[in-house]
């Protein structure tokens, strides 16, 4: 018996002893899964499996960092270090830049946000001269992105009469021609969108059969937690990989799948029984992490959904406190109630700030909580929602280091080319990037040949100003080539003015810029150190790569640590607090307003998933609360109370008496009665005929008749594989 089984029960040790094959492990919340896919590996590695041959994905950095120790203290510091661990986009960004010369990008590709891909395709729908009030860059962008989850690249996309009838439907014929040039334009700018990163894998492995096998070679083992919040193109990758060994092992649980609206699907963990006929399946049935309250409960609410697979969940924890229902009358006494239970059970029970979570449906709904724990003197963190990342200042910076490690990037040059101001105007920028576009090249590279040529038609000043800030960013490529990421940020911050300008700026609002740049440089200061010793690159470019990647749960610091936590529900997947708050349980708010019952059953599901996975984050006390006045979008709303609490036994509930709560869920009859009594079911979701959900029924059914039809071998889209990433590369 090896030591470290001694961790786990019996239906968890069988699933990590069972080493080899296909297996799937499906189990509610809190009862081990994650823990079962950290001992796997740990076992593997025990029974002699080199680290570099484990593949292992999970849904956040964080969640691999903390694999990764707890793996450290059962094999040692070093094995786990060389294990392929991390978010799919992590891994696969990774892979993608070792093949880089197959796929025809350059090593040092950027990866785009999501804003610099909403930038991007806001200046195509201009220079196609769309409205960009019917051609909304959210929407665009969101229904490209679906398109590439569901891998259908531009050609395909343009082929597709079904989709081109449903942008024709949404007004917004263009899509299939935004989309195209969408796709060229990143590539002249050697630039990658996160969805990229997993399309263009599969296009490399269907493409390049030699390709694939070299890493059907190198990985023995893969491994998927949260699996069910897969979507097609990572449900393609993992299972090519394993093709041709079967040694995967999934994780997942159906009653939490709650990303569908970003192209997870369900169905991945559902068939995986019949993807691999001779797999092993693990049941769990114990609850390590709640009360048996919150197990209760949780079970409770999950039962009235219609689709899932049957599961048992009991606790052996004590029985536990009833949740406590909080009523307020407004959305501010929301803030106070919940802040004010925090200071309560503090003194009572001695918790630490980091014991509570405060979770809500939407980013929104933070600022509440804000102020009033500002107003108790609690520190918080909030996940999401404008991180630090996202502050201005620090994109400044960080658009100078994307520009210096790979200067075609468009979307980094036109950010900085005139901040700090260097007389470069709009006009100019407007000319050079025209330029660009007519010949089909990077803003860069019309900068650099001013020298032979001059098609943006700059006069000498102008071209002289355009020529030295080209010469600032070619310093700054040489030095990050020479020197570590701190190094060169730090002479970077400098160099450029940046920092200087924010010091003299004495405002508060410049105080804490410059705060906030230090703050940046403190953070690759450590980066270098760690990597240094870690034996990992320490370079500008790696240090990005970090930064690029990084999820709505990655942006722990370390005086972050004993904070109370504010997210969304949807970044708590996977995460355990002692004390969890589910606020702004209300109809339209939670389940959120697109969830109609009637037209969308799926929909409300999902909801309650996500209500599910709230309530299951919470070890020993849970609260729910809700308002009976919220300003939302700039208007007062009157509310009324989920229908979520509704659905839970009174039993495990304490303070609620759904009798007492006014009740309206139907369409107001008149304009009247709209004005006067608050917010109608349905109301936020009547004005588009087209809505989110509908664009993925969409995809799927394309998907399933390519399938059906047998096109392709490889399964996934109609595109002549003899024409490699056809569409997708310009020469
Ligand atoms: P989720 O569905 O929320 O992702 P999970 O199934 O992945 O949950 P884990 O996070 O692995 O569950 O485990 C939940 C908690 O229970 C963790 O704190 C874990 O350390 C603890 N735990 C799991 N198994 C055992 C066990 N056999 N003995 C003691 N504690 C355990
Ligand atoms: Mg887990």
């Amino acid at each position: 018996m090896f030591e470290y089984l001694k961790d786990l029960n019996k239906a968890q040790q069988n699933a990590v002893l069972s080493s080899e094959g296909p297996a799937l492990v499906i189990a509610g919340a809190g009862s081990g899964k994650t823990r079962v896919l950290t001992y796997r590996i740990a076992h593997l590695l025990k029974q002699g499996a080199r680290p570099s041959t484990i593949l292992s994905l999970t849904f956040t950095n964080k969640a691999a960092r903390e694999m990764k120790e707890r793996i450290a203290k059962v094999v040692g510091e070093k094995a786990a270090r060389y294990l392929w661990m991390g978010t799919f986009h992590s891994i696969f960004a990774r892979i993608l830049r070792m093949e880089h010369e197959t796929i025809g990008f350059p090593s040092n590709f950027t990866i785009y946000d999501s804003a610099d891909s909403k930038s991007l395709i806001k200046t195509i729908i201009k220079n196609f001269q769309l409205d960009d009030k019917v051609y909304k860059p959210g929407v665009v962008s969101s229904r490209i992105s679906m398109a590439k989850n569901n891998l259908i690249t531009p050609n395909v996309y343009a082929q597709q009469t079904e989709i081109r009838l449903a942008d024709k439907n949404m007004r917004m014929p263009a899509i299939a021609e935004i989309y195209k040039e969408y796709v060229k334009r990143c590539f002249l700018s050697g630039a990658m969108d996160f969805d990229d990163l997993l399309l263009k894998t599969n296009l490399l492995f269907r493409d390049k059969p030699e390709v694939l096998e070299k890493y059907q070679k190198r990985f023995d083992y893969v491994l998927v937690d949260e699996y069910q919040d897969t979507n097609y193109a990572q449900y393609l990758i993992i299972k090519k990989l394993a093709a041709a060994h079967n040694n995967i092992c999934v994780v997942g649980d159906d009653a939490q799948s709650i990303y569908s609206f970003r192209g997870a699907r369900i169905e991945n963990i559902l068939n995986f029984k019949t993807d691999y006929p001779t797999h092993k399946i693990f049941k769990l049935e114990q609850n390590y992490r709640s009360t048996q309250t919150i197990v209760n409960a949780a079970n409770s609410i999950i039962a009235k959904n219609k689709k899932q697979i049957p599961k048992t969940v009991f606790s052996e924890k004590k029985e536990g406190k009833p949740i406590k229902v909080l009523s307020a009358l407004t959305d501010n006494e929301e803030g106070f109630l919940v802040a004010q239970e925090i200071a309560k059970t503090q003194l009572n029970d001695h918790y630490k700030n980091s014991d509570y979570a405060i979770l809500y449906r939407t980013n929104a709904q933070s600022r509440i909580f804000e102020e009033a724990l500002r107003k108790r003197n609690i520190p918080y963190k909030i996940y999401g929602g404008l991180s630090f990342y996202q502050r201005k200042e620090i994109k400044d910076l960080l658009a100078y280091f994307r520009l210096t490690i790979n200067p075609a990037d468009n979307e980094a040059l036109k950010r900085i080319i005139n901040f700090p101001a260097r007389g470069i105007g709009g006009t100019t920028l407007a000319k050079l990037e025209t330029a660009a576009i007519n010949n089909e090249i990077s803003i860069w590279k019309i900068i650099t040949g001013l020298s032979q040529s001059n098609p943006a038609n700059l006069n000498k000043g102008t071209t002289s100003k355009v020529l030295n800030f080209a010469k600032l960013i070619l310093k700054f490529t040489e030095l990050a080539q020479n020197t570590d990421a701190f190094e060169a940020a730090k002479t970077i911050a400098e160099e450029t003015g940046i920092l200087k300008d924010l010091y003299n700026d004495k405002s508060p609002e410049g105080l804490s810029r410059h705060e906030n740049i230090q703050e940046l440089l403190n953070g690759i200061q450590e980066f270098s150190i760690s990597a240094k010793e870690e034996g990992r690159p320490e370079k500008l470019e790696n240090y990005l790569e970090d930064v690029a990647l990084l999820t709505d749960q990655d942006t722990e610091k370390d005086e972050d640590r004993d904070k109370v936590t504010l997210m969304t529900v949807h970044s708590a997947k996977g995460l355990e607090f002692k004390n969890v708050f589910v606020v702004g349980l209300e109809e339209n708010l939670f389940p959120s307003g697109q969830a109609d019952e009637k037209n969308k059953p799926e929909a409300l599901e999902e909801e309650r998933r996500l209500f599910y996975v709230a309530l299951t984050r919470a070890e020993e006390n849970v609260w729910f609360s809700f308002a009976n006045q919220r300003y939302r979008w700039g208007k007062l709303d009157f509310c009324t109370a989920s229908r979520f609490l509704e659905e839970m036994d009174e039993k495990y509930m304490d303070g609620f008496d759904f009798n007492k709560m006014p009740k309206q869920r139907k369409q107001p009859e008149n304009q009247f009665q709209q004005e006067t009594s608050g917010p109608s079911f349905r109301r936020q979701t009547q004005h588009t005929s087209f809505k989110r959900g509908d664009t993925q029924n969409i995809f799927d059914k394309k998907l399933v008749n390519l399938r059906e039809a047998g096109k392709t071998q490889s399964n996934f889209e109609g595109d002549d594989p003899s024409k490699i990433f056809a569409g997708m590369q310009v020469e």
